[in-house]
């Protein structure tokens, strides 16, 4: 295949012009990084699995009618998404206190929330993302009033979905990251989850043993970060026998 042009390179992805106008090719790398880059390492395989895991994730969020930018996988490490103009806003949902929630307002690790709290950080490297109101997000135009509206309803649907999705294989969502943006269709403008979700943007615990299968693994030096999201794909069905190495087609297993 001719080489594509790259548009855009991220810390664990790198997107690539697409096959024709308004789409794009996601890839994902294998390389990691915690605490605003200054913690950064390789986890083998890990791009192969995210790939898989968040093709999995946007594919039953569609089912349910949530709009996502993606198309369909294209290889191991490679899926075709249209084209977004990207909010640039982390959009956080958290249903039990974990990472930045415990240090900001001193709450235990593992404490369920009465109810879902979404939070909003502004996309920027060199200000390490800090959290903002929905006031700073209109007032600076990053979003319009009803732009926000969606978007909080679309990461509250997509919580409760995959809420459920991951109880049923024996993981709590403890919480997840995720990120949209303008699709412009003809004269249509909509929100669409972009991105990607994943135990990169999520937390994803145990439900029994509360035993950490996702990127915490790597930001605390745990060990077993590869084994940890494979037991993800494992737990969802999507990993056939021989491992990542076999992530070829969509091989489902009840
Ligand atoms: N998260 C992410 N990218 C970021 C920041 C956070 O994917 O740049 C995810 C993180 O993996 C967790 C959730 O968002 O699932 C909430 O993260 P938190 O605010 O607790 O920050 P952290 O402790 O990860 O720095």
């Amino acid at each position: 295949m001719a080489r594509r042009r790259k548009v855009y390179e991220g810390k664990a992805k790198v997107l690539f012009e697409g096959p024709e106008p308004g789409t794009l090719v996601q890839y994902f790398k294998d390389d990691a990084t915690a605490f605003n880059n200054e913690k950064q390492g390789i986890i083998t395989g890990k791009g192969v699995l995210n790939n898989r895991i968040s093709e999995y994730i946007m594919t039953r969020l569609s089912e349910i009618g949530v709009p996502t930018h993606f198309v369909r996988r294209l290889n191991m490490r490679e899926q075709l998404i249209r084209e977004v103009e990207i909010i640039p806003i982390e959009v956080i949902v958290r249903n039990v206190a974990a990472g930045s929630i415990t240090k900001r307002l001193g709450i235990t690790e593992g404490t369920p929330l009465p109810r879902s709290i979404v939070e909003y950080c502004y996309k920027s490297d060199d200000l390490s993302d800090p959290l903002v109101t929905e006031e700073h997000i209109t007032c600076f135009g990053w979003a319009s009033p009803s732009e926000l509206d969606e978007v909080m309803s679309l990461a509250l649907r997509i919580n409760d979905f995959l809420y459920g999705l991951f109880i049923g294989v024996g993981i709590r969502l403890v919480d997840f990251k995720c990120e949209f943006g303008r699709l412009y269709q003809n004269d249509d403008v909509r929100i669409v989850l972009a991105d990607e979700i994943s135990p990169d943007s999520c937390r994803l615990w145990d439900i029994e043993s509360n035993e950490k299968l996702d990127k915490d693994r790597f930001r605390r030096d745990l060990g077993g970060v590869a084994e940890a999201y494979q037991e993800v794909a494992r737990r969802l069905g999507i990993l056939p026998e021989g491992g990542p190495r076999d992530l070829k087609g969509p091989a489902i297993m009840q």
